[in-house]
């Protein structure tokens, strides 16, 4: 590999220039390896983030980051499909439809993360289950898919170890909003996890990363180039995070209402959003079986069931419950118009749902429980929603975030759909 100095390769990209394909090979794998220091590496993310970079250049940092650890591959019978959510509040859909789409015939090799921040985290969900375990070998991964064909599991160290010390940096040095540094975050860990398609739910509104429904359309098109540049069918949907998912945000309770949706009930959007999303995932397989049929019929939750105890879990075990519950009334009688996805993923976070820092623990039972969703008839004193913690004292904080999140009008809201967009 060419050596270059990592002077010149930050003065290129500060000057408004284009990385070579030599340059970002050697500076992904020079500051891997501790050859580019932290303070040279900000320096390049922070004239990035100002820069940019083109489809080229993206494509590029994306296979440089894949090559910086392994790649698995898939030693399975089925088609391999995976998903991928850019983030939002009660965002439990990889909790059903995992189970789903194993359950029509494709396997799934979901490697996830934890929560930081307002938006939850899939392993913190999964573990308030008891018993269940996170943390998988590569051989035990493989088994799963094999035997039950869906897997959600913390994803193994050595897939794109670039990204996990370039995410690190990025969030300490302002540089985590850059539409080329996420996409090819996201697609080194997703191309490297081996699977051959691919669909990502990009959300926008206030819950999510991108604000704009033109920064989320923008973000969905890269990642879409990047994983069709590395060969995987890719697929994306624009999808709603203005207001929470579902009618749960928080641990336990994510669980207890993504079991309702594979035992055929729970909440409209989720049941919306997890069918569109197995379709869209069955295609890529080439699958032609209708996930809605399987939902029904009771063959997702079997599968849930098998999956959940291959990792240890029960299945049948009481979730959590909190210690303290709070109940937010409504103020007036009138139409609920918004519940505000941010308000409430902020003050889930707050009553102990996620954590501030990495390594921080969790609180398992804490969270909020939607009573009624925008559009529907609420009366004054009627219970809207209810906050959920082990630790009483962080309901005042929880409320402070919520101020403005609900609103009550006199008018009629329009019902819209979740998915807003398809991308291929
Ligand atoms: N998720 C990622 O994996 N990376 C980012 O940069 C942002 C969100």
């Amino acid at each position: 590999m060419s050596t270059f100095a990592a002077v010149d390769v930050i003065r290129t990209k500060r000057d408004g220039g284009r990385l070579s394909d030599e340059q970002i090979a050697w500076v992904v794998d020079a500051y891997t390896h501790g050859a580019v220091a932290e303070e040279q590496m900000s320096a390049l993310a922070m004239a990035i983030f100002l820069r940019g970079m083109d489809a080229g250049e993206i494509s590029r940092w994306t296979g440089a980051m894949i090559d910086s650890g392994e790649r698995l591959s898939l030693e399975v019978d089925r088609p391999t499909v995976d998903k991928h959510s850019t983030g939002g509040v009660g965002d439990k859909i990889t909790l059903p439809l995992a189970p789903l789409v194993a359950a029509c015939g494709a396997a799934v090799p979901q490697l996830s993360g934890r929560g930081l921040g307002h938006t939850g985290g899939t392993l913190d969900k999964l573990e308030s289950i008891p018993g269940w375990r996170a943390e998988l070998s590569t051989a035990e991964i493989m088994k799963q898919l094999n035997d039950v064909g869906a897997v959600i599991c913390a994803a193994t160290e050595g897939l794109a170890p670039a990204d996990r010390k370039l995410y690190a940096l990025r969030d300490v040095t302002s540089t985590v909003e850059s539409i080329p540094l996420i996409a090819s975050s996201i697609m080194s860990k997703k191309i490297a996890e081996g699977s051959a398609g691919l669909v990502l739910d990009v959300k926008t509104g206030s819950g999510a990363f991108m604000k704009t429904r033109e920064q989320a359309r923008e973000l969905a098109r890269t990642l879409v180039e990047i994983g069709t540049a590395h060969g995987v069918a890719t697929t994306a949907l624009l999808t709603d995070m203005g207001t929470p998912l579902g009618n749960a945000v928080g641990n336990a309770v994510e669980v207890a209402e993504s079991v309702e949706v594979l035992k055929g009930g729970g909440p409209a959007d989720v049941v919306e959003l997890t069918v569109a999303l197995a379709r869209e995932m069955l295609a890529l397989a080439g699958i032609s079986v209708d996930p809605a049929e399987v939902l029904a019929s009771g063959r997702a939750y079997e599968t849930w069931c098998r999956m959940i105890s291959a990792q240890g879990g029960d299945p049948e075990a009481a979730l959590p419950k909190p210690k303290h519950v709070h109940v937010v009334s409504a103020e007036r009688d009138g139409i609920l118009s918004t519940v505000d996805a941010y308000g409430v993923g902020v003050a889930a976070w707050r009553l102990g749902a996620g954590r501030a820092r990495r390594g921080d623990p969790v609180q398992y039972a804490a969270g909020i429980l939607c009573l009624a969703k925008p559009g529907d008839h609420v009366t004054a004193g009627q219970p809207l929603l209810e906050l959920h913690t082990d630790t009483p004292d962080a309901v005042a904080s929880a409320l402070a975030s919520l101020n403005g999140a609900l609103t009550i009008s006199d008018t009629a809201v329009v019902p819209t759909s979740i998915v807003l967009e398809t991308l291929k």
